[in-house]
């Protein structure tokens, strides 16, 4: 089973063109951070702004709207129960959906939102409780997507795909991920402290890098909106996604090496130098 490797870094990475503007690198949409879960959002929003989309956007509960205001000039904001959100879904590439999303009536409302409004030409993310919603519910699967990436962790993808964790061998998550996505390109992120990628194709890639002091809250937020931005802006989205879990990895091992505990915004501060030497 293939690595991850350094080389499939910068074969993504490249040097940006003289003449580029920032409609070069994509727009991502962010869907997430209830009222009691705005940190996630926010440390998705930052990881894909510090990850090189061209737009990042966030649609999230209107009481984090200030303290991402605050800590994310780079963004912009729209408050999730706005009737532009569904048009803005179709005007987008990527869309993260999940992050500190919750589980209310409004967290499923947004699912419904998001599947209706997707126009087939989407990169669409799906993180944390957009996970667990779409355990309960198989019909808030966002179909309509170019490429479905799900993020989940041991116990997330349990919820999802029914497997328990010591049945979550490499076949049943490949047929587990096939289920879940009938008739669409997907891929599965399950991450441990041996994160593993699978393809809709069948292809299976093990992620070398990483360490315990990334045990802590905000670690999977901050990969999802690296994913975000890295397939916002670079072509081949199955390799942006193995790209963006090596980075994520390989940051918080540079951090690791002096820090006992790896902060989530930590890694997404270290990504544009990291990004520059491999580009
Ligand atoms: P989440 O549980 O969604 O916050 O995601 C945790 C993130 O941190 C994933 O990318 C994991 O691969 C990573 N992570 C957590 N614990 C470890 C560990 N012990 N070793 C390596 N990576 C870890
Ligand atoms: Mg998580």
């Amino acid at each position: 089973m293939p690595e991850i490797s350094p080389e499939l870094l910068s074969s993504v990475i490249h040097p940006r063109q003289s003449d580029t503007h920032k409609g070069d690198y994509g727009r991502v949409l962010l869907i997430g951070g209830s009222d009691q879960y705005g940190g996630a959002i926010i440390m998705a929003a930052e990881a894909a702004i510090n990850s090189g989309s061209g737009l990042v956007c966030v649609a999230t509960h209107s009481i984090n709207l200030g303290a991402l205001h605050a800590r994310l000039p780079e963004a912009m904001f729209i408050d999730w129960r706005d009737r532009n959100l569904g048009a803005m879904i179709g005007q987008v590439d990527v869309i993260v959906c999940g992050p500190g999303l919750g589980q209310s009536d409004q967290a499923i409302k947004l699912l419904q939102l998001l599947k209706v409004n997707l126009t087939g030409e989407q990169t669409v993310i799906l993180d944390a409780s957009a996970l667990d919603l779409i355990a309960k519910n198989k019909e808030l699967m966002p179909t309509r997507s170019k490429l479905i990436i799900m993020t989940p962790h041991q116990m997330e993808w349990q919820r999802l795909s029914q497997l328990r964790i010591p049945f979550q061998t490499d076949s049943a998550n490949l047929a587990a991920l096939r289920a879940l996505v009938p008739g669409s390109k997907g891929v599965l992120v399950l991450k441990s402290n041996h994160t593993k990628v699978f393809d809709t194709d069948g292809n299976i890639y093990t992620n070398p890098l990483g360490n315990p002091g990334m045990a802590t809250g905000g670690t999977g937020d901050t990969l999802a909106g690296i994913i975000g931005g890295f397939c916002a802006q670079f072509g081949g989205k199955v390799n942006s996604v193995l790209a963006a879990v090596y980075i994520h990895s390989w940051a918080g091992d540079l951090i690791g090496q002096d820090h006992y505990v790896v902060r989530p915004t930590q890694i997404s501060a270290l990504l544009p130098r990291l990004m520059k030497k491999v580009a």
